[in-house]
């Protein structure tokens, strides 16, 4: 998959990074204080105007033993929806206070780069925390002579995939941090889409790859959705080199009338984002069937994407 010195550069970089996995990822990769749980969606603006008696509704992993484990969308509490351990009080406090005391302002670079920017480091963490879970699970089974250690096997192949997969991301945040410190915002291209006079119903912070576009490096996008006062607020944002390939892959979806538009987009959710939220009441005024529709599309599109697949029950407003 990589060259002898590539691979060994992965590995310097998890000895020196990947021990940690609660350290603060802050741009400067200084400081020594531990993370918190902080939010990746604002709890006190968008978790608030959609959340009812205190919760919101997620998808969620139901852990069984045996596997298979279970994807279910479920409740959860406000406080600790859409939470990661990315960065400690002061740094989540110094970078996002701006876009999390008020909504982001979209005529505002600084503010869509940020939403962009906070993405981009939830999925940095969760990628970081799957390398480093994958691989001690690895090492645990050669410790306990159930994979060789001196050969590849597919244990060690799929900790691997993890590991350059986590060090993928890391060079791509660290693009992202050095923009951010240099107050470079023109290191990443946005699509601003407004849904007009539409009720909030969902929320969405995430980042995830175009796998099936043909590009040199797999291009990336990130998607911030939120409710605005009447409308919702849809923001894409990508780097210049990638911009050409999302262009290209956002077309239909930016051109297309409202309905269209809205159903795309939930598609799009449904199959790519790993961290979107849902109102409990909007999500209990859902007869059953579209509900296990859209948890069904959700789990089927884990692995791979469905772009042909369509079902006009998998809305998400
Ligand atoms: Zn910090």
């Amino acid at each position: 998959m990589y060259d002898k010195a590539t691979n060994e550069t992965i590995n310097h970089y998890f000895k020196v990074h990947g021990i940690y996995t609660d350290r603060c990822l802050e741009p400067t990769e200084k400081c020594q204080q531990p993370a918190i749980r902080s939010h990746s969606i604002p709890c006190g603006t968008v978790l608030g105007q959609l959340s009812y008696e205190g919760h919101v509704v997620m998808a969620q992993m139901k852990l069984k033993v045996p596997p298979p484990n279970i994807i279910e969308f479920k409740y959860i509490g406000r406080n600790k929806a859409t939470t990661f351990s990315g960065l400690c009080g002061q740094h989540d406090n110094d970078i996002f206070r701006s876009i999390d005391d008020r909504l982001p302002d979209l005529s505002d670079q600084t503010h869509l780069f940020l939403l962009a920017y906070r993405a981009v480091l939830r999925e940095y963490y969760v990628v970081l925390q799957n390398a480093v879970r994958f691989q001690s699970t690895y090492r645990k089974r050669v410790e306990l002579g159930l994979s060789p250690g001196t050969e590849p096997c597919k244990f060690g192949m799929f900790a691997l995939s993890h590991l350059c997969n986590a060090y993928e991301c890391y060079e791509y945040k660290r693009h992202i941090d050095l923009a951010y410190l240099a107050g470079d915002w023109s290191q990443l291209n946005h699509h601003v889409l407004l849904i007009k006079n539409q009720s909030p119903s969902i929320a969405v912070s995430s980042m995830f790859s175009l796998d099936e576009v043909d590009a040199p490096e797999t291009p990336r996008v990130t998607l911030s959705v939120f409710p605005t006062e009447s409308d919702v607020a849809v923001v894409f944002s990508a780097i210049p080199s990638d911009s050409p390939y999302v262009d290209t892959y956002l077309h239909r979806l930016l051109t297309s009338e409202s309905y269209l538009q809205k159903y795309l987009l939930s598609k799009l959710i449904l199959q790519s984002c790993d961290n979107f939220v849902i109102d409990p009441q909007y999500y209990d005024s859902m007869p059953q069937d579209r509900k296990d529709a859209i948890c069904q599309f959700y789990v089927n599109t884990i692995l791979e994407t469905a772009e042909d697949h369509e079902d006009a029950r998998l809305y998400l407003f």
